[in-house]
């Protein structure tokens, strides 16, 4: 019962510390993936910021040339006029320059009416332009210098241009007209993509007064042209020039990055705006799947460590089982084992006795009778006591044997035998059968005398048991005739002639007729046969 609960109380303490483990390398898991999902953010945002500036830096380079361009342009203007052939000078200078700078569509000179009077383009020569926004923004503006960053138009070839003008003016500083450039969309295109570091990555280029110019990949709600009203974009100011926000766009969150490019250096009288953004589920795709990796990989570690330890503690009640069995079969072979010692131990004990003990009549035989005449005889000499020796003979019991069968002489030997076990009670004496029908009482530390009185008490006692003897005598029963002896034992002497004396003796009583106790005379110096 015990052992029972302790080990229940084991395989308990095992799951709670496998579930503890367990717990915890979950714990540590999921630490590592919520920092590693912030970390992902913030990654993601200085990306986004690095890229918004190298597009800046970019954007700075092509305007600050363009702006050089036309002013380079704008100040050979006087001599051309002065030679009278600005038409053509201007032309070759414009194509020249429009063949050269990266980006840049077509040059040219707009006088003051607003009709082109030079172009790198020879057919638009002569063209009035004086309607249009950027002519009449130009012609209006008194702000000094400043580089025009026109709203986008579509051309003539439906091409959506972005067109930056500088004003030029006369002696008096009186507005004279415009150099103006017109950009193409594929040199920002190839710009803007080269931004782009991941597919689900959007770009956009507006202009200042959010009017879309380009937006990568090209999207039906983000066409050129259309009015950009949402968005970090269009909350964009001189003071605020950068914004990162996470929007929704289309069902789905973006990470945006907003920048406001307007650099002091150009006096841009209105700035462009840039916007990049990520969509948030393409930003953790990596993460997602790492962190799926992470869930799987635990949750195979829980598998196999729950079904590990339901193997370990099955194997466990396995041995266990088989130990019970073991120790149940040793039991029982031990306990076959004690009952067939016990056994033997009997049978030995047995045989043993057997081999002490008169076939016949159950009491000691001559071998008993020898070893204890010895070991008395021993004793008694070590403690200087007397010891007396019976030696009873049946009488005529041929006669009984021929009168009434060998059978029934065998029961009254039993009979004699059983008289003297009763006459014999004390602890040392012995009665034994001496062979045939004599029989020997050995009684330590006994005097003659109360051996001699011992001897009659035993005689009177066969007589009075009145066993027939028909033709023995005249009362016709079986009698028994006595000889005793008994002897101080010395150093000298011999266990031997102890019954030699108490044979004499009872020569002596069947030679006094028979059914009498006849005393050997006390011993006197060496006892011998
Ligand atoms: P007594 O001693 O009086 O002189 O006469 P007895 O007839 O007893 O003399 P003896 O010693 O010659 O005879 C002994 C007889 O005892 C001989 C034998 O038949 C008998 N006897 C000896 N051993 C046994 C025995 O084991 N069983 C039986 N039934 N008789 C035995
Ligand atoms: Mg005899
Ligand atoms: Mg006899």
């Amino acid at each position: 019962m015990l052992r029972a609960r302790l080990r229940a109380f084991r395989h308990f303490s095992e799951w709670l510390l496998l579930a503890g483990i367990l717990i915890a390398v979950g714990g540590a898991l999921w630490w590592g993936r919520y920092h590693e999902h912030e970390a992902v953010k913030g990654r993601e945002q200085q990306r986004l910021v690095a890229q918004v500036k190298l597009l800046d830096a970019n954007l700075y380079r092509q305007l600050d040339a363009l702006r050089r361009a036309l002013g380079s342009i704008r100040s050979s203007i006087p001599q051309w006029q002065e030679e009278g052939k600005l038409r053509e000078r201007a032309a070759s200078r414009l194509t020249a320059f429009a063949q050269t700078m990266v980006g840049v569509r077509g040059l040219a000179i707009i006088d003051k009416q607003g009709i082109i009077v030079a172009s790198s383009n020879p057919s638009v020569v002569g063209r009035d332009v004086s309607a249009r926004p950027y002519f009449t923004r130009g012609a209006r503006d008194d702000r000094g210098e400043l580089l025009y960053v026109n709203s986008p138009v579509k051309n003539s070839q439906n091409l959506w241009l972005l067109t930056l003008s500088r004003k030029v003016v006369d002696t008096q500083g009186q507005f004279a007209g415009l150099v103006i450039a017109s950009l193409d969309r594929e040199e920002f295109q190839i710009l803007l993509a080269s931004s782009r570091y991941s597919a689900d990555m959007t770009v956009t280029l507006a202009h200042g007064d959010r009017v879309n110019f380009m937006t990568l990949p090209e999207s039906p709600h983000a066409a050129p042209g259309s009015q950009i009203s949402v968005g970090a974009i269009t909350r964009l100011t001189a003071s605020q020039p950068f914004a990162l926000a996470e929007e929704e766009r289309e069902d789905t969150t973006r990470l945006v990055a907003a920048y406001r490019v307007q650099p002091a250096g150009l006096n841009m009288d209105k700035p462009l705006l840039l916007e990049l953004s990520r969509s948030m589920a393409g930003m953790y795709a990596e993460w997602k799947a790492t962190t799926a990796a992470w869930v799987a990989g635990y949750l195979v570690l829980v598998l196999f460590s729950v079904l590990g330890l339901l193997v370990v503690h099955g194997r466990r009640r396995e041995l266990k089982a088989i130990a019970l069995r073991n120790e149940r079969t040793l039991r029982e072979k031990n306990r076959a084992l004690e009952a067939a010692n016990q056994l033997l131990e009997a049978q030995r004990t047995q045989l043993q006795s057997m081999a002490f003990m008169d076939g016949l009549t159950g009491i000691a035989n001559r071998r008993h009778f020898d070893e204890a005449l010895s070991r008395e005889w021993q004793h008694c000499r070590r403690k200087q006591l007397p010891l007396s020796l019976l030696v009873l003979d049946l009488d005529h019991f041929k006669q009984l044997n021929d009168h009434y069968g060998h059978q029934a002489g065998d029961t009254c030997l039993q009979q004699v035998a059983q008289v003297l076990q009763l006459e014999l009670f004390r602890a040392h004496d012995l009665a034994a059968r001496y062979g045939g029908e004599e029989f020997v009482c050995l009684l330590p530390e006994c005097e003659l005398e109360e051996a001699r009185l011992k001897a009659e008490q035993i005689r009177m006692a066969i007589e009075a048991c009145a066993i027939p003897n028909a033709t023995a005598n005249a009362a016709g029963i079986l009698t028994a005739s006595i000889g005793v002896a008994c002897r101080i034992p010395q150093p000298t002497d011999n266990a031997e002639a102890l019954i030699s004396h108490a044979d004499t003796a009872l020569y002596r009583a069947k030679a006094a007729g028979r059914n009498c106790v006849a005393t050997a005379a006390p011993f006197v110096g060496k006892l011998t046969p």
